[in-house]
């Protein structure tokens, strides 16, 4: 199924049609070039509207939400589709995402493509009735079941970093629970959501209503979305201010809402870790995909003695670590997603200058790459941690770098943040180590180089950095009611 994305643009899903949007069109940017890719279709309130109503019909007037075999073959014939277009996905990620084209053939798609296996596995396997028993209250004998059902219409909202990722950490197991959707990606990167429409039109039996896109230019119509009446739940991916904003919107009818917001973690090195190589690891993950990951660990707590050593490694990995092209195989830092993301990034290191921060490497745009919205890796050494620069999640490819006194310090500073996304632990002592992560207050830990992230991983925050999870069982039980039925036995 070649030319899924004409050249001229891309069209909403709306209950199984593909139209344009009431708003015309919105131009979609390649980050790496500045370029103009094409153009995609901008919803209006009416459209959503119709996307809205498309999914309630799907949810309320179809089998979709009880036949659970029938999702599970849909979630399948997804993964194949996709699998069936990934030269095209992959152009697309990389040119509209500034993706590194390495990291398509894991966290950036194929990794997420995979991901639906779990979801359409768990359709198929999960406990939806649970006996439990019989009870007397008041001389009546009850037999009581648990029913887990769908919660119903889903509205997700997703941002511009790992897009497939995120769509598809949503898509999947909210339909496999048996809900419908209305998916409203970010205003940057809207082909890689538009893509699906035609894909699950054309390569799957996923009924008409059942999935909905609808990409705009206007962070109003996510908004309509969150205060629709007639959608029962918000999952949400993005700033923990727009986060906020999510739960006051859907408060007014009491809608649940999953978030998954920002953060600003830490990588806390003990005395007896290998700090050099614990720094030079932090630094490079720091730079990958220009650090536009909600979950990476942008703060490096060092033991003080060792500060000046963990602050030599750390730039000298991150100073052989240039920007560069995403089409590159060997390219690990792309571009930012957008100007104004680069001048948000760019405004950070003048606030950190003017904090009294010392610049160790980048800090700059890099001279080798004149277009494109590209900063160099960043170390800043000499900054507290209550500095704007260790507060404050930034997005972009920088580390901050701060010493702390002996393990119990480590564990403040770590969680002197409103954030508890993610980090690490670095030391040769399990005992040492355990303390540690016990002591952090984050959703997911990284020990000595563990990496966490997986389909059946539960992932998300403490704190200001989201409520819920998503991915693992604990994730797609997100996207599910509880019914308690009882019978006289
Ligand atoms: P953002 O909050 O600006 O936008 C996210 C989405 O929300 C977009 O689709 C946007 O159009 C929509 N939106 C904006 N205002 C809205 C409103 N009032 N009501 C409803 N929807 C609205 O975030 P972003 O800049 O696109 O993404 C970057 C942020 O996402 C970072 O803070 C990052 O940490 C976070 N993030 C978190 C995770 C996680 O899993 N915790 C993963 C990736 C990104």
């Amino acid at each position: 199924m070649n030319g899924l994305v004409p050249a001229a643009g891309t069209l909403l899903l709306i209950g199984g049609k593909l139209v344009p949007g009431a708003a015309g069109v919105f131009p979609t940017v390649n980050p790496a070039t500045e370029e103009v890719l094409g153009y995609a279709a901008n919803a209006a309130a009416d459209d959503l509207d119709a996307a809205v109503a498309a999914a309630r019909a799907a949810f309320d007037e179809t089998e979709w939400s009880r036949d659970h075999a029938f999702r599970a073959h849909c979630l399948r014939q997804l993964r194949d589709v996709l699998r069936a277009n990934l030269a095209e996905l992959r152009e697309i990620t990389v040119a509209e995402a500034g993706a590194p084209v390495m990291l398509t053939s894991g966290p950036h798609l194929e990794g997420p493509i995979a991901d639906l296996d779990f979801a359409a596995d768990l359709a198929e396997s999960y406990s939806w009735r649970t006996d439990l028993g019989e009870r007397t209250q008041m001389g009546i004998p009850s037999r009581r079941e648990i029913r887990r059902e769908a919660v119903g219409v889903v509205g997700a909202i997703t941002p511009w970093n790992f897009p497939h990722q995120i769509n598809l950490a949503k898509l999947g197991p909210a339909l496999a629970a048996g809900n419908t959707v209305v998916l409203k990606p970010a205003p940057d990167t809207p082909w890689c959501a538009a893509v699906l429409g035609p894909l699950i039109v054309e390569g799957t039996d996923i009924p008409a209503g059942v999935v909905n896109i609808v990409t705009s230019n206007d962070h109003s119509v996510g908004a309509r979305l969150v205060e629709d009446p007639r959608v029962d739940m918000i999952t949400f991916t993005g700033s923990t201010r727009t986060g906020r904003s999510v739960m006051v919107g859907g408060a007014a009818n009491l809608k649940r809402t999953f978030l998954e917001l920002g953060g600003k973690s830490a990588a806390v090195v003990l005395d007896d870790a290998d700090i050099g190589a614990a720094a030079s690891y932090t630094a490079f993950s720091v730079a990958v995909h220009a650090g536009q990951g909600c979950a990476l660990t942008t703060r490096l707590l060092v033991p003080r003695a060792a500060y000046a050593d963990a602050v030599a490694a750390a730039g000298k990995a991150m100073a052989g670590l240039r920007p560069g092209d995403p089409t590159k195989p060997g390219t690990i830092c792309g571009p930012l997603i957008s100007a104004a993301q680069r001048d948000r990034v760019e405004g950070y290191l003048t606030i950190a200058r003017s904090e009294g921060g010392r610049i160790v490497t980048g800090g700059g745009r890099p001279e080798e790459q004149p277009r494109g919205y590209f900063v160099e890796p960043t170390v800043i050494a000499d900054v507290a941690n209550t500095d704007t620069v260790a507060r404050e999640e930034i997005f972009g490819p920088v580390l901050v770098v701060i010493p702390h006194d002996g393990d119990a310090d480590a564990v403040r500073l770590a969680n002197e943040s409103p954030y508890g996304l993610s980090g690490s632990v670095w030391g040769a002592d399990p005992e040492r180590v355990d303390r540690v992560v016990n002591g952090v207050r984050t959703g997911t830990l990284s020990v000595n180089g563990g990496l966490w992230y997986h389909a059946d991983a539960p992932f998300g925050g403490y704190k200001q950095s989201g409520l819920g999870r998503e991915m693992g069982v604990a994730g797609f039980e997100e996207y599910l009611e509880t019914k308690l039925v009882a019978t006289p036995a």
